[in-house]
């Protein structure tokens, strides 16, 4: 089955491009341009609108239903920063077997202290969103010495990455045991020698330079504990950019608590949003590699829509441009999380592809209006 979808602008994954013909083939585009030519068993008139890789949502987590839920957004990969073991596995043979669900890479077991964060949050959700079946005892790290043993059993679970957990629950309202420096540094050495990336979940600027300090890969979340156009936020960034740690951006989730809709320690939080809107400022204006991600739950932000919410917001009081935006949820992801076959439209690469009307390197609300979406080369009913 050879498909040409014609007469669409593209955007490649980090620019627009004019109008080019796509071919896809076999779950992969076999050809991009307009002399991708010749023979096809079905033709998808694109004009009038935009095709772009599908998107990446560099901070989610998954529960049962958020992967289909996500694909009908024209979010086709998930990056997922904890999971337990048992639906974890669940999660991954669905995303293996089907082609109405979005694919996912995940951290799976997250490395934090005993009783730390966020072990408040399964105890919560047990019996709701979380089948107490599912639920088994996580592993956690105090002593530095237990790391390789640590990152060595994720690797045996699968992980893609490692994810460590740098909060002491402050932003939560709460006083958790959190992980110290010296565990935090020798799990990202460990992970390092056993060729994982390493993401923190810090929440203050003071978790996140304790993160910097363990020499992590990149961030979870911006700081949201810094007021807007404090200089502390830009002397951090240009830390963040000197050390070539990208940041996931989040600022879906930080509105969704201070809109008072209660996180899921039944906390909200008034204020941070506009400060993790100043710290996205300063990281933007110092360079630092920008992902989207939005901590997508079955809770708020919601699994694929979320991440229309957070582009919305990056584009407006991010100040990114669209086009960068539309970058941060496509390219910059997959080559953070060194997922090679996808996040641009080119040839040989994984058929993840949307079409939507509209240009949304113009105005990201043009995600709304999705027109036909392909997962690995299968169009998804509409
Ligand atoms: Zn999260």
């Amino acid at each position: 089955m050879r498909t040409r979808i014609h007469g669409a602008r593209l955007f490649d994954g980090e620019h627009i491009r004019g109008i080019t013909d796509v071919v896809v083939e076999d779950g992969i585009v076999a050809a991009v341009g307009t002399e991708a030519g010749g023979r096809a068993d079905a033709e998808v008139d694109g004009r009038g609108g935009t095709l772009l890789p599908g998107l990446i949502d560099a901070h989610t987590h998954v529960f049962d239903g958020s992967l289909a839920e996500a694909l009908r957004y024209g979010v086709t990969t998930e990056i997922d920063m904890f999971c337990l073991p048992r639906p974890l596995a669940r999660h991954r043979r669905l995303a293996a077997d089907r082609d109405d669900v979005a694919d996912l890479r995940s951290a799976g077991t997250i490395a934090t202290a005993p009783g730390g964060h966020p072990t408040q949050l399964i105890a919560a959700l047990t019996g709701t969103v979380l089948d107490p079946d599912d639920v088994t005892e996580i592993d956690t790290v105090t002593d530095p010495a237990r790391a390789p043993g640590f990152v060595a059993a994720r690797l045996a679970e699968g992980s893609d990455f490692l994810k460590i957990v740098i909060d002491d629950g402050t932003v939560h309202g709460t006083d958790l045991p959190a992980m110290t420096f010296k565990a935090a540094a020798a799990l990202t050495a460990a992970a390092h020698d056993a060729g994982l990336r390493v993401v923190a979940h810090a929440i203050t600027a003071s978790e996140a330079a304790i993160a910097l300090d363990a020499g992590v890969d990149g961030l979870a979340h911006v700081w949201a504990d810094v007021p807007p156009e404090d200089p502390a936020s830009r002397r951090l960034a240009r830390r963040v950019r000197e050390q070539g740690v990208f940041v996931v951006t989040t600022l879906a989730y930080f509105e969704a608590i201070d809109a008072g809709q209660p996180d899921t320690a039944g906390c909200a939080h008034p204020g941070h949003y506009a400060n993790a809107v100043g710290a996205l400022r300063a990281l933007h204006r110092a360079g630092v590699p920008l992902l989207a991600g939005t901590d997508a739950t079955p809770f708020a932000p919601a699994h694929g829509s979320g991440l229309h919410r957070e582009l919305a917001l990056l584009t407006g009081a991010g100040g990114l441009r669209a086009e960068e935006a539309l970058a941060a949820a496509t390219s910059a992801v997959a080559d953070r999380f060194g997922l090679a076959d996808r996040g641009r439209v080119a040839p040989g690469l994984r058929a993840d592809l949307l079409l939507v009307d509209g240009d949304p390197t113009r105005d990201v609300s043009a995600l709304e209006n999705v027109t036909a979406l392909w997962r690995r080369g299968v169009r998804q009913p509409r």
